[in-house]
């Protein structure tokens, strides 16, 4: 038996999750793509592109890529952008998903602690056992190691949860500085336990700093997204690579999660995508000296073995995965 694949990263979307101002952007930079097109010509049609609202096209893509398990990441874009409305229903979503497909999918809780009385609410949503995780996004413009986050990690870390940072370039009309990775040494430092998963490990530019938080705690992960996309040329397959070999032989294939960030909607990202990804991670080399072969162990450790773990969840033969 094969060990079950996590996708440690993916976003599904039901309509007015992601804030208006988000689709204005993508209309004027499609718009912009070709002239006499008009931002508001397309507005509209963008959204519906990228939403899957009853997951079943995401549950559909996971089949066919024989991934077990997805981590579903609302996004909480925070008090300036979004109203709290909108990421208390986005969170809910995730959450109903995960219960309409029991197994199939972790749902984290997108949180800006920016936001009044964020703690409660956080607190009362882990007591009910609603959360499988945190999805923290700093570039939407706080800064990591702010006090009021500082009560979140700790919150989280006694809770035993993990809680997944954007780290890397943005989305556009978000902070690029906030979301250097090296933001979260304070954090890694801080809260020695807390099960932090640097999600895109930096990409593109911040592969070093994202390395210097590994090496401070244990318990921090490198989530490998965006370092590899379906349509990779040869050049950014050898990179990704580069990294994963790296990372293995400095902290451990332990420290390593695979994550794809998949979006379900028909629009984007292609009906082959998650499938190519998840084969580039099984095809990862077996043959050749230690410092560059993977051991089989670690490349299930790698696909979806570590995740499991943090999520405290483990494999049975039957269903791929359940709650221990
Ligand atoms: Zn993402």
């Amino acid at each position: 038996m094969t060990a079950p694949v996590v996708d440690t990263h993916t976003h599904l979307l039901a309509a007015g999750h992601w804030p208006a101002a988000w689709w204005d952007r993508v209309a004027e930079d499609w718009a912009a793509m070709e002239p006499g097109r008009r931002p508001e010509q397309i507005r509209d049609r963008i959204e519906p592109g990228l939403v899957d609202e009853d997951g079943a096209r995401m549950i559909e893509r996971m089949d066919r890529a024989d991934v077990a398990m997805s981590v579903i990441l609302p996004i909480d874009w925070g008090p300036d952008l979004q109203s709290a409305d909108a990421i208390a229903h986005a969170n809910d979503h995730a959450l109903a998903l995960s219960r309409t497909y029991p197994g199939r999918f972790a749902a984290f809780v997108g949180v800006d602690p920016r936001r009044p009385g964020t703690l409660d609410t956080l607190t009362a949503r882990i007591e009910r056992g609603e959360v499988h995780g945190l999805k923290l996004y700093p570039g939407c413009g706080w800064q990591p190691a702010s006090d009021a986050a500082m009560e979140i990690y700790a919150v989280v870390e006694k809770a035993g949860l993990p809680v997944l940072f954007h780290t890397g370039d943005p989305l556009p009309i978000l902070d690029r500085d906030l979301s250097n990775p090296i933001h979260l040494l304070p954090v890694a430092e801080s809260f020695p336990d807390l099960k932090i998963w640097l999600g895109h490990a930096g990409a593109p530019d911040w592969w070093d700093e994202a390395c210097v938080v590994a090496e401070a705690s244990a318990h921090v992960k490198l989530e490998m997204s965006v370092w590899l996309w379906d349509d990779s040329d040869e050049k950014a397959r050898k990179l990704w690579l580069r990294h994963l070999t790296e990372a293995r032989n400095r902290f451990g294939a332990e420290r390593l999660l695979f994550g794809s960030d998949h979006v379900s909607g028909h629009k984007v990202r292609g009906d082959a995508f998650l499938d190519t990804i998840v084969t580039a991670y099984r095809s990862l080399p077996v043959d050749g000296p230690p410092e560059t072969a993977f051991t089989q162990r670690e490349i299930d450790l790698i696909l979806g073995l570590n995740a499991l773990a943090d999520l405290g969840l483990e494999t049975t033969a039957a269903n791929g995965v359940s709650a221990k």
